[in-house]
């Protein structure tokens, strides 16, 4: 009967959300997982959780115009998915990215529930963006559409109400953009409506640095729970943006070396170890291609239109993007003698792939939990936001690494109570279901 109750809840999501693959793998992997859940917890079911919790609270589709340098009248579209508050205001980020569209932010807004309960701090899931493509636009571009994109969006959100922050496209410079238009249309200089921002308008220190940081945090607590460590190990990081170039620093403070880092166009391979700031100076200030490495390292390879993870590896970090990952390419990893993967993308290992870790015993950290370092110093963000007051870097590192021991043993020990040791996928979904589901319970029937 439980059994049924999942299947038939997903197969309702399917017929309803044709066309959102994206979509409905995530919600596939969840749904799966939470099976032994409901069999526990028969109130669930009663209570109609998982019909409430795959339908988002409201959708928001918006018209995002704008005029290009020259002249010319650019029409985007906007997005802001607000799924589910019951555990505090909607918060997730802003991606800008050729490719999104309602299915992309509908799959990112649903792992944000779950990854953000996780956090153990008070966040609601949500996530927005836009299919505008920030590569190769200047400044004004990018500065006319946000204004034009916030003009719309600040209708929706506010510091208790949603929050949003950065994701993909969507950095400091971008933030800035945003509240700047956001206080100039509301009067309001509230600093908790975005997070991600600059230090000098209540920013919070390591919010940059977070998801990297957090990331490796995360992995290093699943390593030395088996005795093992970064120490001496070979990495490859996909993608070169803020996840990676923070996930590089710490690997190389924790011993590690990282050989590889791409982005759409191609890799580069670097002996010696990557240098993360050489990453940073070309992705971040420059805004130029990953392959400009190999001019600053000529000890470095740069290899064109070709898979990162073709590079054999002790420890995969896929931080670049969806379904990075897919069967293939985890069976190369398994064959090249990968002991771990940590997700720092979201959802960046297709289900196949990730069936590929779990039979060959890779050591594996799924992305709503691995990657959650990022959203949780944003509710650090929050916190002093509210008590108009800043922590230092070395305060926000140490709330940040606490964050991401405790999840992991939270998952762990998730994953453990319903008979499904070692399984951080199984673990980390039924520890971040079980606050929302709980909470939505003793909301009754919204
Ligand atoms: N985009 C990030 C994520 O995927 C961060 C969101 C936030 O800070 O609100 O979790």
């Amino acid at each position: 009967m439980t059994m049924s109750y999942v299947e038939r809840v997903y197969q309702e999501l399917v017929d309803r959300n044709q066309n959102e693959s994206e979509f409905q793998q995530a919600a596939k992997e969840v749904l799966f997982s939470l099976k032994p859940v409901f069999e526990k917890h028969p109130e669930f079911i009663k209570a109609g959780i998982l019909e409430r919790i795959i339908e988002p609270d409201r959708m928001i589709m918006f018209r995002v115009p704008w005029v290009d340098d020259n002249g010319v009248v650019k029409v985007n579209r906007g997005y802001r998915v607000q799924f589910n508050n019951s555990i505090g205001p909607y918060k997730g980020g802003l991606r800008l990215h050729p490719s999104v569209n309602l299915s992309i932010i509908k799959f990112l807004g649903f792992e944000q529930i779950l990854k953000n309960s996780l956090t153990g701090l008070p966040i609601g899931g949500g996530k927005g963006g836009s299919d505008f493509d920030p590569k190769g636009k200047s400044d004004s571009e990018v500065m006319r559409f946000c204004q034009s994109f916030m003009t719309e969006l600040c209708k929706h959100i506010g510091d208790d109400i949603d929050v949003p922050a950065g994701d993909i496209g969507v950095g400091a410079r971008e933030i800035g953009f945003l509240f700047g238009q956001y206080k100039r249309i509301k009067t309001m200089s509230t600093a908790g409506v975005l997070t991600g921002k600059g230090l000098n308008y209540g920013g919070s220190l390591a919010r940059t640095e977070a998801t990297g940081y957090g990331l490796v945090y995360f992995v290093d607590e699943m390593l030395k729970d088996r005795g093992l460590s970064f120490k001496d190990r070979k990495v490859v990081v996909s993608g070169s943006g803020n996840v990676a170039i923070y996930a590089i620093q710490k690997i190389n403070e924790l011993g590690g070396k990282v050989v590889a880092c791409s982005d759409s166009s191609g890799y580069v391979y670097d002996e010696d170890g990557i240098d993360y700031s050489m990453v940073q100076e070309i992705k971040e200030v420059k805004r130029a291609r990953i392959k400009e490495y190999i001019d600053a390292k000529p000890n470095a390879v740069y290899h064109e239109s070709k898979s990162v993870w073709e590079v054999p590896c002790d420890i995969a970090l896929p931080c670049a993007t969806q379904n990075e990952i897919n069967k293939e390419q985890a069976e190369i990893l398994v064959k090249n003698g990968c002991i771990a993967v940590g997700e720092g993308a979201n959802m960046p290992s297709t289900l196949e792939a990730i069936d590929v870790y779990l039979e060959n015993g890779i050591l594996f950290a799924p992305a709503k939990a691995a990657n959650a370092g990022g959203v949780a110093v944003s509710a650090l963000e929050m916190s002093q936001n509210s008590m108009r007051y800043s922590w230092s870097f070395e305060e926000v590192d140490m709330k940040l690494k606490s964050i991401m021991q405790n999840i992991y043993l939270n998952s762990k020990n998730a994953a453990q109570e319903y008979g499904f040791e070692n399984n951080l996928v199984v673990g980390s979904n039924i520890a971040g279901f079980m606050k929302v589901a709980e909470a939505m319970i003793a909301h009754g029937v919204v």
